[in-house]
């Protein structure tokens, strides 16, 4: 209950911090940072040109604010193509004219990967519209896998293939899947078939897979071919015995790692608080990688509203493309 408090109390803060500044044309209160369920450690240190002190922390105790419902959030949020400061660009080059507003200091890079596209078109569109950088995994052998494929680059986001792979429970991981007891060259045709399906694609990540990852020579098979093709491997991670990093080890490649599913557990007060989590992980590691799923209604309005104030925080959504870092040379 504490957490769920603190997580609501956290939306709130984000929300009612992000109308705050927009409404008095006022400083960030970049302490304003998420509630989390662990210590968020101090983040880079804020650029030289950034001369101001910093805002005061907020008071210790805070009340629990309701959060404002998604519809008050989506009138008030501000037009998909607002400009906001650049981090990077010095306090003095901002236009003049009493804007007070400054950079936030860089928190990270966040990542989401929206999975299981393909299915049908009415869960991607929302995804489509949202105004930042998104990667859409699309699952092979349904009947809308490419026109999402096109719907999706025509958007300007980015494509993974969401490659099926058996998983320890036995349920079908749908059709295109790498099963147990298939050859190096078995792997190679089917992954290949499926990439073709979709292309051109960034990146492959997997469905399931929880037994087939596993397989360190199924993996060495899989990023050895991803390595020809040029495109780059997230680990979804859906077991903690996975191999897939140490086939990478091996091949000398490098490949992403999903930091957390942000929809287990689907109502919203809990994909806050995944969403939280991630931004510490961000917080600490540069980046975070945060997999959610097309079919999750609430999730794309959520981004939605929450988008405003992370970059007003100072992170900043990429492409998963963008932190991972492919071949080492
Ligand atoms: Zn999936």
């Amino acid at each position: 209950m504490l957490i769920l408090a603190a997580s609501v109390s956290s939306l709130a803060v984000v929300y009612l911090h992000s109308v705050k500044a927009r409404e008095e044309a006022a400083a960030p209160n970049e302490n304003v940072g998420p509630v989390t369920q662990a210590p968020v450690v101090p983040e880079k240190p804020a650029p030289v040109e950034n001369t101001q002190p910093p805002a005061a922390p907020p008071p210790a105790s805070k009340p629990v604010a309701v959060p404002a419902s998604p519809t008050q959030a989506a009138q008030n949020r501000p037009a998909e193509n607002r400009q906001v400061p650049n981090p990077g660009v010095p306090v003095a080059a901002l236009p003049a004219g009493g804007i007070t507003e400054r950079p936030a200091p860089s928190k990270g890079d966040l990542v989401f990967v929206i999975d299981d596209v393909g299915y049908n078109l009415r869960d991607l569109e929302p995804f489509l519209k949202f105004s930042g950088p998104l990667t859409l995994a699309v699952l092979p052998g349904l009947s809308f896998s490419a026109e999402a494929a096109r719907r999706i680059r025509a958007a300007g986001k980015e494509v993974f293939l969401h490659q099926p792979m058996e998983a320890v429970g036995g349920q079908d991981p749908g059709p295109g899947a790498i099963r147990t007891g298939m050859s190096r060259e078995e792997i190679r045709a089917l992954v290949n078939r499926n990439l073709d399906e979709i292309w051109p694609v960034a990146g492959i990540n997997n469905h399931e897979g929880s037994r087939i990852t596993q397989d360190e020579d199924a993996m060495e098979t899989i990023l050895a071919l991803c390595r020809e093709r040029g495109i780059l491997f997230l680990d979804s991670r859906t077991t903690a015995e996975t191999a897939a990093p140490k086939a990478a080890r091996l091949l000398g490649m490098s490949i992403g790692e999903r930091d957390v599913f942000v929809d287990n557990v689907q109502d919203r007060e809990s994909m806050i608080g995944y969403i939280n989590t991630g931004l510490a992980r961000a917080g600490r590691n540069g980046s975070a990688i945060m997999i959610g799923h097309v079919w999750s209604r609430g999730l794309a309005p959520l981004l939605s509203e929450m988008y405003p104030g992370l970059r007003e925080q100072g992170y900043t959504l990429v492409p998963a493309s963008t932190v991972i870092g492919g071949t080492k040379q």
